[in-house]
């Protein structure tokens, strides 16, 4: 016997934009972001970032604000919503942090079909500021890969996946994601394994640039209507046509109807 875990990224997977880019693009921040990130890595020009735009009076409720903007494919809801119906074991292994996670997927009542969130943890303080801390404490020690960032190596946390006491049965992966970060995960999975990197992303790329070094099986999506016929595929059913109009492809909810929603319902469309 075996249990099926799905690890859904985040970033470019679930949500169709980078969520730190957008808060950044939302908020004021983006040309700090942009320069912080030439001399620091991601996670840590995030966490400054941040930090700035508490420093310019940016409010954490504006924070949340924006993020309850970002548009969620229905496409992508209904994946995750019939992958749980089934019984199936959902988690999310991304380098964003907690309060953006979380609050998306609340506000798309999604939250609920995942059973664990591996990601920067980040807490209110008492000025009501968001602090964000680097999911390996590299400070202490180094999680050894030189793959990944110095705060989070995913193939670190698929391997305490499979090799978690709880774990009775062995684990098959059917990993999904697009980035670079993505990669040293995906170097762990095994042929009972399926990953699905998203087609022309740096996890594509480098997939492709040696597809030997990968032994699960290789399954590329474009946008989210492929995501979840690929997935519901793999999972042997047919995608809920009672929940979300399978014929439009292009199709984004977007959580509400002012201008700047419109405008990110354009520009997502642009990219699909
Ligand atoms: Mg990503
Ligand atoms: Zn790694």
């Amino acid at each position: 016997m075996s249990q099926v875990v799905i690890v859904f990224d985040f970033d470019e997977t679930i949500i169709d934009c980078d969520s730190d880019v957008w808060i950044a693009n939302d908020l004021g921040g983006a040309a700090l972001f942009n320069d912080l990130l030439k001399c620091m890595p991601w996670n840590a020009a995030a966490i400054r970032m941040m930090e700035e735009l508490h420093a310019q009076g940016r409010s954490l409720d504006e924070m949340e604000r924006s993020l309850k903007t970002i548009p969620l494919s229905p496409h992508t809801i209904t994946a995750i919503k019939s992958a749980h119906a089934l019984g199936y074991d959902l988690r999310i292994l991304s380098d964003a942090n907690t309060f953006f996670i979380e609050t998306v997927l609340k506000h798309y009542g999604i939250m609920d079909c995942f059973t664990e969130i591996y990601t920067n943890p980040s807490c209110v303080d008492e000025e009501r500021k968001l602090i964000i801390s680097p999911y390996h404490d590299f400070t202490v020690s180094s999680h050894g890969c030189s793959l990944c960032p110095p705060n989070l190596c995913k193939g670190n946390v698929i391997e305490r996946i499979r090799d978690a006491p709880s774990n009775k049965e062995r684990t098959r992966f059917i990993y999904i994601g697009d980035g670079k970060g993505d990669y040293c995960p995906s170097l762990k999975l095994r042929t009972e394994d399926i990953v699905m990197p998203r087609k022309d992303y740096p996890l594509w790329r480098l997939i492709h640039g040696n597809v030997h070094a990968i032994e699960a099986e290789i399954h590329g999506w474009t946008n989210a209507f492929e995501l979840e016929q690929l997935l519901l595929q793999q999972l042997s059913i047919e995608p809920d046509s009672s929940l979300v109009d399978s014929d439009d492809t292009q199709k984004l909810i977007s959580p509400n109807n002012n201008t700047t929603g419109m405008a990110t319902f354009q520009f997502l469309v642009s990219r699909v």
